[in-house]
């Protein structure tokens, strides 16, 4: 955006319009804001960012970390009153607590016994340290996987390194199975969400899953544990759920619709998302013993651990009795909703959330982003009592059962969708705020240089500005992951989104632009009762510096999309992504798919004799998508220099480009997934992200009649969205502006 600006300002400067007051107030025009309304932006964030305090983080992150608070326990429901209260005592308006009957989850009771080669009886709880007394509470949880079946099972052990299914291949090939064993695997890097596992595990015929945490992935093959360090001790365990919420999220009984007093409830042996498995998971000090007592193969020299002992596959010799009890039933969830209501465009939301609910204390997830979210909403009703209000509402919500099944916000949603779909500016995420010092910002690509532009307004405690230690972050991890990219403005935020927090029912359901950030860092006490207060006060953020800083710009960027004249979306940046999407998909997919790769177009038409798949037509429909969100950013910063802009004209231009992102949307969802419905977002079960979704897979699996009906979709929606694009343009060319 920057340099049509400046292209901008030279064109009015021919003209002798406004340009030297243009020209002194160049420097500080914010995207998407009038010149006037700029400078009024700036100084109204700067008031903002000076109310958010490192000792009220502190005291607000100790508040949420003090006890246990997993979705549906008493605890977390009375933090749910506490926020509404220190919510209404803040200045928010509208405060209610809505209330989902839900499919929740809790453990009863589980053990897990070596009974040959040699008896062990596995510990399943975590050893307190002496130095953090808040791992003596006799109210943490032992070992269990939320949404595990009950059941007890003697059955022979077989290793499968990750549990994905290449992994059963691989024993398969080895004479190995696995149908009514028991499968040990181990969280893995990179990360692959539990759930899949579990699935892959079911499909595979196993009786049950033990996941345990190898000290190679997050221990002290990382560096120094707990106490003394940031990497995870021999005793802790990654709880988490396994819900299949990859299929559908949310409550497993009402897929698609809210689960409020009287829906209609699917029985549980129907839903898709619950699994049909037993699972637990270990600690390495419970895994070891097992592992240690393998027979068969030994396995690959991939599949080793940090472990002191040779991996082998195992699958005859390890016999284990394990038994688990749970109290899988429906019960209230609750999601706490307050809002700033807009002083000119109450009916335009930008919506902000974190979830509530932790499996233990939650020290980083999610209780550093709850904090911040408190000193945030502090800010706003100080604003607002001081009667600065923002221009369109700003809706914060405190999410519960995120980490059961994305059950609060996804209920919430569901419940919301067409009002969201007719209101909804945009929705910011933060679930964990603060692991450490680097600034991961991720963000549709539409609103991904609004957020590069946000970040160089806000200091990081390092002495640079956000935007330089996120850019030092991002070059940092590109060498780390040894991908030599240059870092620049357009591939500084990261435009991959997949699933596993609670942006999934905006984005791929609801259809609206998301946006998420992140500090992050070494981090090997997810999900443990170890992840609390003395952890981020030793390793995570001692000084509450980045907590604060994330208040600051979770708060300024609501600021910015509420405060607009025009939203400051940009399509051109979009379609530039879509395209790589598609060249991506096509470089992976060769020889069958042919590419349209920019340049070699009809080259490659030609040459190719059995094309499979055409994307050329895409690819042609992405061009002239990405001219039309070229010519509407260049007209909208034209408009926004000219001064006050007519409400009437602003509110058909805010709305058109609104619904730019609800375009993305197919009502029939992806093959074999109805209710993600984005085209262009979507994850695979592991969560990870996965562009394109319905043409991926079905381009994966070589299923050629249905990915040829899935560019036909892509191919639509583009046009679609280039003549909503190219009416909006139009409906900026009044005579006056028009020069020659
Ligand atoms: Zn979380």
């Amino acid at each position: 955006m920057k340099p049509s600006r400046r292209v901008v300002c030279a064109t009015l400067w021919l003209l002798s319009l406004f340009c030297s007051t243009l020209a002194q107030s160049q420097t500080s025009l914010v995207l998407g804001f009038t010149p006037d309304h700029s400078a009024h932006e700036i100084a109204l964030e700067t008031k903002f960012k000076s109310i958010p305090s490192a000792d009220e983080e502190r005291r607000q992150h100790r508040i949420f970390t003090s006890e246990p608070h997993v979705a549906g326990s008493k605890r977390n429901n009375e933090l749910a009153d506490y926020i509404a209260e220190e919510w209404r005592k803040q200045g928010l308006e509208d405060i209610v607590i809505h209330r989902y009957d839900v499919y929740g989850t809790n453990p009863k009771s589980a053990s897990l016994e070596m009974i040959a080669p040699v008896h062990y009886q596995a510990v399943l709880r975590e050893s307190p340290l002496d130095a953090d007394s808040d791992t003596k509470n006799p109210a943490i949880s032992g070992a269990w996987l939320g949404m595990s079946i009950s059941g007890e099972v003697t059955a022979p052990v077989v290793y499968a390194h990750s549990g994905n299914p290449e992994d059963y291949d691989l024993l398969r090939k080895n004479g190995i199975s696995v149908t009514g064993k028991i499968v040990l695997v181990r969280y893995s890097n990179p990360y692959s969400y539990r759930g899949f596992k579990a699935l892959t595990a079911q499909r595979e015929g196993a009786a049950a899953i033990l996941i345990y945490s190898d000290p190679a992935e997050d221990g002290y093959k990382k560096g120094k544990v707990d106490p003394d360090g940031p990497w995870g001790p021999e005793y802790h365990i990654q709880r988490g759920a396994i819900t299949y919420d990859f299929m559908v999220p949310g409550d497993p009984l009402t897929p698609g619709w809210a689960s409020v007093p009287g829906a209609k409830r699917i029985p549980i042996e129907q839903a898709t998302s619950a699994p049909k498995i037993m699972a637990l998971p270990l600690s390495w000090h419970d895994a070891k013993p097992l592992l240690e007592n393998m027979d068969g193969p030994l396995a690959p020299a991939d599949w080793q651990g940090g472990l002191p002992i040779q991996y082998h596959l195992g699958g005859k010799h390890v016999k284990v009795h394990l038994k688990i009890e749970m109290d899988n039933a429906t019960q209230p969830y609750y999601v706490v909703e307050g809002r700033i209501r807009g002083a000119e465009l109450p009916d335009e939301w930008i919506v902000l959330g974190n979830h509530r609910d932790a499996w233990v204390f939650g020290g980083v997830d999610p209780s550093s982003g709850t904090a911040s979210m408190m000193e945030m909403t502090r800010a706003f009703g100080n604003l607002a009592k001081d009667g600065m209000r923002p221009r369109r509402t700003i809706i914060v919500c405190s999410w519960d059962g995120e980490e059961v099944g994305l059950t609060g916000s996804t209920e919430w949603g569901e419940q919301f969708a067409n009002e969201l779909r007719a209101k909804a500016v945009a929705y910011i995420n933060v679930d964990e705020a603060t692991s450490g010092p680097n600034f991961h910002g991720q963000a549709v690509a539409s609103l991904a240089p609004m957020l590069v532009e946000t970040s160089r307004s806000l200091q990081d405690p390092s002495g640079k500005t956000l935007y330089e230690a996120w850019k030092a972050a991002a070059a940092r991890e590109k060498q780390e992951a040894k991908q030599p990219a240059e870092i620049t403005d357009a591939n500084l935020a990261d435009t991959r989104i997949g699933s596993g927090s609670d942006h999934t029912v905006f984005l791929n359901f609801v259809g609206m632009p998301v946006i998420g950030l992140g500090f992050e860092g070494d981090y090997g006490v997810y999900h443990s009762a170890y992840d609390d207060f003395y952890w981020m006060n030793h390793f995570g953020d001692p000084g509450y510096r980045y907590h604060t800083l994330m208040s600051q710009l979770w708060g300024v960027t609501a600021l910015r999309l509420a405060n607009a004249d025009l939203l400051p979306f940009d399509f051109a940046s979009y379609a530039n992504n879509v395209r790589q999407f598609v060249n991506e998909l096509a470089s992976k997919n060769k020889p069958v798919i042919l590419s349209g790769v920019a340049g070699s177009r009809s080259e490659a038409v030609t040459e190719s004799k059995d094309l499979v798949l055409n994307l050329t037509p895409v690819l042609s429909a992405i061009d002239a998508f990405e001219a039309a969100g070229k010519r509407l950013s260049e007209s909208l910063s034209r408009k926004l220099a000219s001064g006050p802009i007519d409400p009437k004209l602003a509110l058909t231009l805010n709305h058109g480009m609104m619904q730019v992102e609800r375009n993305w949307l197919n009502p029939d969802g992806i093959p074999g997934r109805p209710w993600f419905k984005h085209i262009l977002y979507g994850a695979r079960f592991t969560y990870a992200h996965l562009e394109l979704p319905g043409l991926t897979e079905a381009v994966e699996k070589q299923d050629w009649p249905t990915a040829k009906q899935q560019a036909e979709i892509l191919q639509r929606a583009l046009a679609n969205n280039t003549r909503l694009v190219n009416e909006l343009n139009n409906s900026l060319k009044e005579p006056a502006s028009v020069s020659k």
